[in-house]
């Protein structure tokens, strides 16, 4: 579904990834963990295009996206991305919300927009919210939108940033829920969590990002539970 190789990515004198090899296999669920500023969302945000690689190759479904002649909205289309602060417009509805990349960039039909989003919010648990303001809901239940609003577009992969950090630890769960019965589903998922416990539950794969490379790379048990690296055994013992 999706391989990096070899990628580099510096912001001035701070080289973030230094030769980062990744591979996700279709219906899989890869984890980032790794200290803060470890380079976690600098991935994702390459994966989506939306920073430029200085060196090595991304590949979704066999297509080199990091060719420079390669139409970035196209390739934007087929992944679903939420980020740690829900991005959700204030003086839209939910149901706006939900509708607006299909209708505005993907050029859907209003009326089928609609249907299509009403089914992601029914799929989300918040039809009966549609016509709600963000602001009316909770965190979680913004945060919910927001996937709904990623999977309206019927997504091949979909790319999560601390999509749980901004919430109260109440509203964490359902937000987790939602995505452990997306993986059910077979979503191919690439997130990066502070939750360890949910990494454990939820992931195929966890990778400790350390020193701008994957220094450890696993099934859950393996890495969260006995980790080989001594870095990936310090990093725990700070985050547990
Ligand atoms: P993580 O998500 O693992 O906490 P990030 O990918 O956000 O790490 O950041 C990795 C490093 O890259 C940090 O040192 C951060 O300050 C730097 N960085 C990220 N984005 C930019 C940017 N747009 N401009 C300059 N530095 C950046
Ligand atoms: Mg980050």
């Amino acid at each position: 579904m999706l391989q990096l190789e070899g990628v580099r990515k510096s912001f001035g004198d701070t080289e973030v990834l230094r030769g980062l090899d990744l591979t996700v296999r279709e219906g899989q669920v890869v984890v980032l963990i790794g200290a803060s500023g470890s380079g976690k969302s600098t991935l994702l945000r390459c994966v989506n295009l939306l920073e430029v690689v200085d060196d090595g190759r991304i590949t979704l479904e066999g297509e080199d996206v990091t060719d420079p002649r390669v139409d970035a909205d196209a390739v934007r289309a087929r992944m679903g991305v939420v980020f740690q602060a829900y991005n959700l417009f204030p003086h839209l509805t939910v149901l706006e919300n939900t509708t607006l990349a299909p209708v505005r960039v993907h050029k859907v039909p209003k009326a089928e927009a609609r249907e299509r989003a009403m089914a992601m919010l029914e799929r989300v648990g918040l039809a009966e919210k549609a016509s709600a303001r963000p602001d009316d809901l909770s965190g979680g239940q913004q945060q919910r939108v927001a996937i709904a609003r990623a999977l309206v577009n019927q997504p091949r992969l979909m790319l999560l940033d601390e999509v749980t950090s901004a919430l109260d630890p109440e509203l964490v769960g359902e937000v987790l829920d939602l995505l452990r019965e997306l993986k059910d589903e077979g979503m191919t998922m690439v997130l990066n969590t502070h939750e360890i416990g949910f990494a454990r539950q939820v992931a195929d794969t966890v990778c400790f990002l350390h020193g701008g490379v994957v220094h450890e790379e696993g099934p859950p048990e393996q890495v969260l539970g006995d980790p080989r690296e001594e870095r990936t055994r310090r990093f725990l013992s700070r985050v547990h």
